[in-house]
């Protein structure tokens, strides 16, 4: 491990060249503004990759120099290859940190990682967002507020299915009356996972400051504490064995 953490931000980069009122709010894609958020801090370097690269961005070379992957994904999950996905979640247990994004809920590594449909209620009106802080001694929720407010977002309610998290550190309301758990912290195997629900395409969501310190935050929680990766070992007793029968 370096000094720095080694985040790379991925994107599926597909809505931004098709869509022009996507375009119009992540001109450069949602990888570079969510890199440009993480590019001030002094211990994070970061890098992009999409899903249109060879090997989606992800050889085995970037992700032995990745400490941090973050996802956003949602029109072509299904493209993701699996190959890919196993080489990630290989690199994930040996204790890469993963962040999963908004639609990244979606995604094949988060569901591979946490073995769940990880569905959930949807519904686009553009509504507000109000983002509960409930664990304000957790290191992804530093420097944020008792809540945080987002004027316009995608709605994603509860249920959704997804095993019984760690940590829940955000819990959002919505104008129309549906919860979620929005904040989400898994360990699996030496990786930590943290899933972060906003970031709905056609909102700016990730100039948001809030949003940005979160996954700042996120980034410096997720970083790996090891890189270790675990075999299934026949091994020699420490000490003679006398019971044998
Ligand atoms: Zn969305």
């Amino acid at each position: 491990m370096s000094a720095k953490i080694r985040v790379t931000v991925w994107n599926e980069f597909r809505h931004e060249k098709k869509h022009a009122e996507v375009k119009a709010v992540y001109p450069d894609g949602i990888h570079n503004c969510i890199a440009e958020g993480l590019s001030s801090a002094p211990d994070i370097s970061c890098r992009t990759a999409t899903q249109d690269e060879p090997e989606h961005g992800l050889t085995e070379k970037v992700l032995a120099e990745t400490d941090v992957l973050t996802w956003w994904g949602h029109l072509a999950h299904d493209e993701v290859s699996d190959e890919i996905v196993k080489r990630v979640q290989k690199r994930v247990l040996a204790g890469m940190g993963l962040i999963c994004l908004h639609s990244a809920h979606f995604s094949k590594i988060l569901r591979t990682m946490l073995g769940t449909n990880c569905s959930l209620k949807w519904r686009e009106a553009g509504e507000k967002e109000r983002l509960w802080n409930i664990e304000p001694g957790h290191p992804i929720t530093a420097g944020i507020g008792e809540y945080f407010e987002l004027p316009h977002t995608e709605m994603y309610g509860e249920r959704f299915d997804i095993p019984t998290p760690d940590k829940v550190v955000f819990i959002s309301w919505f104008e129309g009356g549906e919860v979620f758990r929005s904040g989400c912290c898994w360990e699996r195997g030496h990786g930590r996972i943290f899933y972060f629900r906003p970031g709905h395409e056609t909102f700016p969501i990730f100039r948001d400051e809030n949003i940005r310190k979160v996954i700042l935050n996120a980034c410096r929680w997720a970083a790996p504490r090891v890189n270790m990766a675990d075999n299934c070992p026949n091994v020699k007793p420490l000490e003679p064995i006398r019971s044998k029968a």
